[in-house]
């Protein structure tokens, strides 16, 4: 197989791993480049955003991940790339203007360790052969050395080592060789204590996989919030879970290039992610906690009712808030109002009253909440 052949294979499977496919309002979200491949955003610590060539390094493993195509188990072609091909290969889509950035995952070829030094290599030829300064996220595979995660860091832009589900019984559910403590939660830990002690930029991310294990939105919500304040996470994110064995029968439109909306059975399945998301929005971006979120009797999230018009309509004593008095929280509480818009609104009444729902369009404000409002 020569370097390109290997490529396609290898770009191709990631297409199965969604974190970044999301589009979330108007921000973009996963699309084919014209030479092909899937290409997928990521933004800056500076807001910035960057497309991302997603590859593997290799789709050979020694896992036996239930929910992955790669297992050991499963017959599918193999193949690896060596680090100077990979290097070589993004330098071309980079100066051909097709990707600024790169987004390097691989199965875990022998040892953790073994399989992070060919990952770190290739990022070593793109910062030191091609002086390639822009955007890297590497995987850390769960099981590395501090050696091995401390070369990840030096080198990256970001890592993430995937958590996969929230608990160590779940997570035996999907594999019986990563461990969930040992392998997982302590390479995060590691990777939080090496941000502090070296003082780097480089960020922190993980990936849960949704509806592998039978686990409920709570367990994950719940596992979310703790992973953020305990490891200072900059993202979570949440790819849905496609049965290798029916991901092609499922899912035959989410690999074609049709839009998300069009899907039928995966638009249900992907609600339950687009839930989890907007919970994580409320975490990060809106001062919401976990006790905020509203489950259901089986522990879900509602899959008809956005989470935070359920929270305004639990708590009618907080309502109507009053447009030209309330502070950021408060208004942050009021559903379809959002960080952009509340600071709009802020800076808005330093110069006049806000009257009527008509100035609050006039503010690029579009809520069709107003019995939350007072004016
Ligand atoms: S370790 Fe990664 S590539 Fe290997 S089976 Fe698990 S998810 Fe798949």
């Amino acid at each position: 197989m020569n370097t390109e052949q290997k490529l396609n294979i290898l770009a191709d499977s990631s297409k199965f791993d969604l974190a970044c496919a999301c589009k979330y309002k108007h921000e973009p979200g996963r699309m084919r480049g014209d030479f092909g491949r899937w290409i997928y955003p990521a933004a800056l610590p500076s807001g910035r955003k960057v497309f991302l060539l997603k590859t593997l390094q290799s789709n050979a493993c020694v896992n036996d991940c239930r929910y992955c195509p790669f297992n050991q188990n499963r017959n599918h072609p193999r193949c690896t790339l060596k680090p100077d091909e990979l290097a070589h290969i993004f330098m071309q889509l980079h100066n051909s203007k097709r990707v600024n950035g790169l987004f390097l995952s691989s199965g875990a070829c022998g040892s953790a360790d073994a399989t992070m030094a060919q990952m770190s290599a290739t990022v070593e030829i793109l910062r030191r052969r091609h002086k390639f300064k822009g955007f890297v996220h590497l995987k850390v595979i769960p099981g590395a050395s501090e050696a091995a995660i401390e070369q990840a860091l030096r080198l990256a832009t970001r890592v993430s080592v995937n958590i996969e589900a929230p608990s160590a019984e779940r997570l035996r559910q999907l594999t019986s060789k990563k461990r969930f403590h040992e392998d997982i939660i302590s390479a995060m830990r590691t990777i939080h204590r090496l941000r502090q002690e070296k003082n780097t930029r480089c960020q922190q991310t993980t990936q849960f996989v949704v509806g592998a294990a039978g686990e409920t939105d709570r367990e994950i919500v719940t596992a979310t919030e703790r992973l953020y304040r305990k490891f200072r996470l900059e993202r979570v994110y949440f790819s849905t879970y496609q049965d290798p064995d029916r991901a092609l029968e499922v899912f035959p439109l989410l690999f074609s290039d049709l839009p998300v909306e069009k899907k039928t059975e995966a638009s249900e399945i992907f609600m339950r992610e687009h839930r989890l998301y907007q919970v994580d929005f409320l975490l990060r971006k809106y001062g919401f906690d976990r006790d905020d979120i509203s489950f259901n009797e089986e522990g879900n999230l509602s899959l008809h009712q956005d989470p935070k018009t359920i929270w305004a309509r639990n708590h009618p004593e907080f309502f109507p808030v009053k447009v030209n008095h309330a502070d950021r929280r408060q208004l942050l509480r009021v559903p379809g109002i959002g960080p952009i818009g509340v600071r709009r609104i802020l800076s808005a009444r330093r110069q006049r009253k806000i009257s009527s729902r008509q100035d609050l369009k006039y503010l690029g404000v579009r809520t069709s909440a107003g019995a939350y409002l007072a004016y």
